[in-house]
């Protein structure tokens, strides 16, 4: 949930590609729980599936059939994915992969991407997109200064390095210099909090060939990505490790770290170097039972769509801005996109919050204007549209969108 002035709207209910709220207005939901809802609201296919679940029972607290038909599902998306191992959320993901890392290579340090966003766990936290409250110094020379949210302790920082994103030169640097102390590099292929920035052309493979060379572990974080492919297969990128959440819940709680075999059979309780892995309602049946029906109405048809929609919706932004005099470039991949106002896309998050900052007011009341429209939009600029839209409905956003600029942009 995200907060925005002068509060946020409480929400009653969804349906479909809408949410209403409880004064009784409704508004297209161009958020979709920050990608989470691909399907819309109230997919009959995933109530169907919770409801038959639901009678079953919720966490049995073992091993069930929907665990491996969920699993074959990611499998046969995700090939990487040699096991898996589920949990709540993208947080619980991420922070188990890079546990299963550090205890593979015995390592602690992790290269962590400014402005890359991977959860609220200790180390997401530093240098994520926020306000910091402090900084710590950087571990080399030439790097920027790692910056904690309020609560993290510097020693949280002190087994981060922080890199730009976009920029495999730095990465080699570091692990030219560290690399016999770094666990994993974790990155998302689609810098998504940090301003919708996908990865230029070869990074991510320059990655992965840096990390192979200085032994060190890739971790994709495709937490908020699955939805467009996943990136990794249409991209031809294999990490090590991956972590995936939001869609494959269908709308419910679920998330899942997995990858090579001889990484992930260190969870095995029975094996010989065994590390600890729990969790009470982690890969419960109501939430696979819902991930499953969504994964099934999620195919290539979907991808494809979602692909034409979003181009649709990032050119009509662009042109909708440029018809009332205002430079905006929007930015994403598939179903995210996010607008910047500003002539040139960033690269990283330092370009992001240059242009953020320089359209504060602007942002805010595009933000209320686009809601009194009947658009709910993240207040940040970020979009994710259902795969369910239709055409029509970006356009008639598209349509609001460059209305509300229009009466906005001497702000
Ligand atoms: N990783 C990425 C790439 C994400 O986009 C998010 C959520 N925005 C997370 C991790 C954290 O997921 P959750 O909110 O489920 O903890």
């Amino acid at each position: 949930m995200t907060w925005y002035a002068p509060y946020p709207l409480a929400l009653a209910r969804g349906e479909g590609t809408r949410v209403q709220d409880v004064d009784g207005n409704w508004y297209e939901d161009m958020i979709a729980n920050y990608g989470a809802l691909a399907h819309g609201h109230n997919h009959p296919a995933i109530v169907a599936a919770v409801a038959a679940q639901v009678a079953r029972g919720t966490a049995p607290g073992g091993p069930t059939p929907v665990q491996y038909e969920h699993a074959e599902r990611l499998r046969s998306l995700n090939p990487s994915l040699e096991r898996v191992r589920y949990c709540n959320s993208g947080t619980e993901a991420t922070m188990w992969a890079v546990r299963a890392a550090r205890a593979y290579t015995g390592r602690d340090l992790i290269v962590k991407i400014d402005g890359g966003y991977h959860g609220t766990h200790e180390w997401g936290q530093v240098s994520a997109f926020f306000s910091p409250s402090r900084t710590t110094p950087a571990r080399l020379e030439g790097l920027s200064d790692p910056q904690l949210a309020p609560g993290v302790p510097p020693a949280t920082a002190a087994d981060v390095v922080v890199v730009p994103y976009n920029d495999a030169a730095v990465v080699a640097t570091v692990l030219e210099q560290l690399g016999y102390q770094v666990a994993a590099v974790v990155v998302e292929p689609v810098l998504g909090v940090g301003g919708g920035i996908p990865s230029a052309p070869g990074y991510l493979a320059e990655l992965r060939r840096l990390t192979s060379a200085a032994d060190v572990l890739l971790i994709l974080d495709e937490c908020a990505t699955l939805r467009l492919g996943p990136w990794q297969v249409k991209h031809g990128v294999t990490p090590d490790l991956t972590t995936h959440s939001k869609i494959i819940g269908g709308g419910l709680p679920l998330g899942v770290f997995g990858g090579r075999e001889d990484i992930m059979s260190q969870f095995d309780p029975a094996g010989p170097r065994p590390t600890y892995h729990a969790s009470a309602f982690g890969g419960n049946s109501l939430s696979l039972a819902a991930g499953s029906a969504a994964l099934d109405h999620f195919g290539k048809d979907e991808i494809d769509h979602l692909d034409r929609l979003g181009e649709r919706l990032r050119r009509g932004a662009e042109a909708a801005a440029a018809a009332v005099g205002v430079a905006a470039r929007a930015v994403g991949e598939g179903g995210l996109s996010y607008v910047h106002f500003g002539s040139t896309p960033p690269r990283d998050v330092a370009d992001t919050a240059r242009l953020r900052e320089g359209r504060r007011e602007l942002r805010a009341l595009l933000h209320l204007s686009l809601l009194h429209a009947g658009f709910l939009t993240a207040p940040h600029g970020l979009l994710c549209q259902h795969v369910l839209t239709e055409p029509e409905q970006v356009d008639a956003f598209v349509e609001a969108y460059g209305n509300a600029l229009d009466t906005l942009h001497p702000y």
